[in-house]
């Protein structure tokens, strides 16, 4: 604890951390040597980790990256930080993330930017880009993330480590601030899939507290991770290949992808021709349902308030209006447009569908085939700066994650190789709970 302690302060430069939680780490860290020392310590004590900021931890400040909740000190723990607790797991801070978890490069923080220590000029991706880079730099060796939209899989890849967005549902929600319920999903964050497989272990499980927990129960996850993939079929959909993939990306997957050829692996091409439709689709589920959950941040109960306002017109309006940043409001109005009387069934109503053509691609793909493969971002880390003017540039950082949230299916994201010096991700996109199957075949290319 006190060396990864030690290195967070030394690369306080990458802005990877909100909170740096010190002293109740050492202590927990004390209590997991007595635990340890006296045998049957639970499988994860003393393993420093960190939780993305959008976790709720009790008695420390959890601000989901905006002003809005920079005073916000939660009053209970979400149960992944508890499950994790649980497990002996030191929390050594928060992380830095896109604002509620809007955006694909941590730039949306009200904390400001998070540099990618593979080029600290270039982004780690978002909105788990704190996570990410702080894995990448070695400041801690795990830690939690969320994926909506590929929040996971993306700052994963962008940063060269292993992210696991599980099953909708397999991980509770409870305690984790809400941006598009029926998408967000958390999960670990690591380096390896070895580590993934402990981390999501302790994790995963119903939830009474989470309507939309599966009760069913969880598998040894490590337990076969060394399985022969002989015979395993990987489907890749043509889709995914075309040209909007930067042509050196095509080459690092197409190399990962023979790799688990030799490994003896069959490839069959699969085709999902409702996949150009998620982004637009997406962009109308998640900003509706972020309408509708961001309604609770009103300058009244908690959060944000502006300076003296007159009257609880004034107290709404200032305070939503100081406290939102702007990728926030632009969703928040986006939504509400999309939720109004008149759109609901030209919007709102018509992305459902697509949702259904979306997951039935995925559901018949998957008949045929064991696991799906492709890339997780159209290139690699992308500079500072480079796309904060244009949202619909950005969106489409999300082109191969966004449609796996839709479906509901659990995908990872695994360092296949770098174009100029830069990491590049393999996503496996795997059956619903399959995420066994998705770690062995993932540890076998590690
Ligand atoms: N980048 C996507 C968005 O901005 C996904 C974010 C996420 O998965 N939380 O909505």
């Amino acid at each position: 604890t006190r060396t990864y302690l030690d290195r967070i302060k030394q690369h306080q430069n990458l802005n990877s951390f909100i909170s740096i939680t010190e002293a109740q780490a050492l202590s927990t860290a004390q209590q997991a040597d007595i635990a340890l020392s006296k045998g049957n310590a639970p499988l994860l004590t003393g393993v420093p980790i960190a939780h993305k900021d959008i976790f709720c931890t009790q008695g420390i400040k959890t601000s989901c990256g905006s002003k809005m909740l920079d005073n916000f000190i939660a009053p209970y723990n979400a149960t992944v930080v508890e499950k994790l607790n649980a497990a002996g797991t030191v929390t050594l801070g928060k992380l830095n993330m896109d604002e509620f978890a809007m955006g694909s490069s941590n730039e949306t923080s009200f904390y400001g930017a998070v540099h990618n220590p593979w080029a600290t000029n270039t982004v780690p991706g978002g909105s788990s880009g704190g996570s990410a880079a702080a894995i990448a730099a070695r400041l801690i060796p795990g830690a939690t993330g969320t994926d909506t939209g590929g929040s996971i899989r993306q700052p994963a890849a962008l940063c060269g480590i292993t992210g696991l967005k599980p099953t909708y549902g397999r991980v509770s929600r409870y305690g984790m601030i809400a941006y598009a319920s029926s998408l967000d999903q958390g999960g670990p964050m690591t380096q390896t899939a070895e580590d993934a497989a402990l981390m999501l272990q302790a994790m995963a499980g119903f939830d009474p507290k989470d309507s939309t927990s599966v009760e069913l129960e969880v598998p040894d996850y490590s337990a076969g991770l060394n399985n022969s993939l002989a015979g395993l079929k990987i489907g890749l959909p043509k889709e995914f290949f075309d040209a909007a993939l930067n042509s050196d990306m095509g080459t690092v997957i197409e190399t990962a992808i023979n790799e688990y050829k030799k490994m003896g692996a069959e490839v069959i091409e699969v085709s999902m021709p409702n996949l150009k439709l998620a982004i637009p689709a997406y962009y109308v589920i998640a900003p509706a349902e972020c309408s509708a959950n961001l309604s609770r941040m009103d300058g009244v109960r908690f959060g944000y308030r502006c300076a003296n306002p007159v009257d609880l017109s004034d107290l709404y309006i200032r305070s939503r209006g100081e406290g939102f940043g702007t990728e926030v409001k632009r969703r928040i109005l986006v939504g509400t447009y999309a939720l109004s009387e008149g759109y609901y069934d030209a919007y709102y109503i018509k992305a459902q569908k697509i949702r259904r053509l979306i997951s039935d691609d995925f559901n018949k793909a998957l008949e045929q085939v064991d696991v799906i493969m492709g890339p997780v971002s159209p290139t690699p880390a992308f500079g500072i700066g480079e796309k904060t003017s244009d949202p619909i540039e950005m969106y489409l950082a999300d082109i191969y994650t966004i449609a796996i949230n839709l479906a509901g299916l659990p995908a990872m994201s695994i360092p296949a190789g770098f174009i100029e010096n830069k990491p590049v991700g393999l996503q496996i996109i795997g059956n619903y709970f399959a995420e066994a199957k998705l770690l062995n075949v993932a540890h076998q290319y590690q």
